[in-house]
């Protein structure tokens, strides 16, 4: 999905006219990209008559920029589609709440049910949880495991056979001993089954959940909807976490789950570990899901590390659409500062995917290095150079002699900067929304 909208809007970009065909093309391109990425049909027509609607409106307004207005719609569809209208249920202290949690097995209820019960105990609440999984073998196990390294109270059982029982026990006993979030795990089957809804039914009815979250694997995509729509006819689901967003997956299919339950999406999953939870915001979101990373999560991240002086020189820096080797070198320092590369990698846009392999992050580290010593080669004049044709044989020799490495590797990293460069130069998104991301606290 975000590449070929991102595409999209870059060749836009480059387009010297924006014309009426400029427009349909683009708007074609995004509905193609919408729909190879399994958001329904409905929907897609919905954001392509709105673009238009909106585009041609605002295209009227004497001196308005077609292709600033096309870009925001885009966003603000996206956007849209996201919000519900409607915030979901949230747990208040001093009484008592039982959240349950719904999805198809493997996509993350169980991790998830943990990471909710541990974020809250940092807001105050005195989390407990209920494994009412009685259909997988080992469940329980896994659940008692996350609790216990979590310190997180449980209740479950080996023998008994029934989830409803179960889920009734551990919600009574908790609700007595004052637990003021009581978290009902549930099991999820490989298919979707008139069993495991009729299940979901009852112990839905059985403990009066005051939320229901349906948990839904960031990869899935053409069945998001279904499966959303299906869960929220067993229980009445008031709330989406998406799981697994720190792999490569855009999470396409929140877009479905939200249509399907008219519920928001309240946090994402990013990892394995029990803070490996976030709080969903739309802005990144929309970045990802527009291929564009996400620039105010990465702002953050260096919020969190660099005195302000050195912030403002290189967001000043990415303001100006200039992207130097200097400013590379600047973020490489700063990557090696933040630690561990993967999640923070996958944010910044033209390092995702191709820089740093997932799961090779010892080379990606030591590519970082490599790249820092041959930058460390170079005068200022190259560093802060923008012409290409700065970077002549001879300098690229010395260059190599000087960091001791190959003169290939000098040429491949100088390619490496270019295509970097390239895609930030490519983020118009970004760039018109830069400022007030900085200045959002
Ligand atoms: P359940 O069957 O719905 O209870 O799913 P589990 O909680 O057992 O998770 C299934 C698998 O997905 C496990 O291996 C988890 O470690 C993994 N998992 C869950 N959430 C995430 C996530 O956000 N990121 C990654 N990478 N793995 C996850
Ligand atoms: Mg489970």
């Amino acid at each position: 999905l975000g590449g070929s909208i991102a595409r999209a809007l870059a060749r836009m970009s480059n387009a010297t006219v924006v014309d009426e065909k400029v427009l349909a093309d683009c708007l074609n391109e995004i509905c193609r990209a919408l729909l190879q990425a399994d958001v329904r049909f409905d929907t897609v027509r919905d954001v392509k008559a709105n673009i238009n609607r909106i585009v041609n409106l605002d295209a009227l307004a004497a001196g308005t920029n077609k292709r600033r207005i096309i870009q925001q719609a885009v966003v603000d569809e996206l956007r849209r589609m996201l919000d519900p209208g409607k915030p979901s249920f949230t747990p208040s202290k001093g009484k008592p709440n039982v959240v349950m949690f719904v999805g198809l097995q493997g996509s993350g209820k169980t991790t998830t049910c943990t990471k909710y019960a541990d974020y809250h105990r940092r807001k105050g609440f005195n989390p407990a949880l209920v494994c009412a999984d009685t259909f997988r073998a080992g469940a329980f196990d896994q659940l008692k495991q996350n609790a216990t390294k979590a310190k997180i109270p449980f209740y479950g059982s080996y023998t008994e056979s029934d989830p409803v029982k179960i889920a009734v026990e551990g919600v009574d006993m908790f609700m007595k001993e004052k637990y003021d979030l009581i978290i009902v795990d549930t099991s999820g089957r490989h298919k979707q089954e008139a069993a495991l809804f009729e299940e979901m039914r009852q112990v839905s009815e059985a403990t009066k959940p005051d939320l229901v979250i349906f948990v839904m694997d960031g990869s899935i995509g053409q069945a998001a909807f279904d499966q959303a729509q299906a869960f929220k006819q067993s229980a009445s689901v008031g709330a989406v976490i998406v799981t697994k967003m720190d792999g490569h997956a855009k999470g396409g299919g929140a877009l479905s789950a939200v249509a399907a339950t008219k519920s928001p999406v309240i946090f994402i999953g990013t990892g394995e570990h029990i803070p490996d939870f976030e709080v969903f915001e739309v802005n990144p979101f929309v970045s990802r899901l527009l291929g564009m990373g996400d620039l105010s999560g990465l702002v953050n991240k260096i919020q969190e590390f660099m005195p302000d002086n050195q912030q403002m020189q290189i967001m000043d820096k990415l303001g100006e659409g200039t992207f130097t080797l200097r400013l590379l070198y600047e973020m490489f320092q700063n990557l090696q500062r933040i630690g561990p590369l993967g999640q923070l990698v996958s944010m910044i846009p033209g390092f995702s995917g191709q820089f740093i392999e997932k799961g090779n992050e010892k080379e990606g580290q030591a590519k970082i290095k490599r790249y820092m010593t041959m930058m460390d080669s170079m005068t200022d004049a190259e560093l802060d150079g923008t012409d290409p044709k700065l970077m002549n044989q001879s300098r690229i020799n010395r260059i190599a002699r000087g960091s001791g490495r190959r003169v290939e590797e000098v040429v491949h990293m100088l390619d490496e900067y270019k295509r970097i460069a390239k895609v930030w130069k490519k983020l118009p998104v970004l760039n018109n929304n830069r400022r007030s991301d900085m200045n959002r606290d």
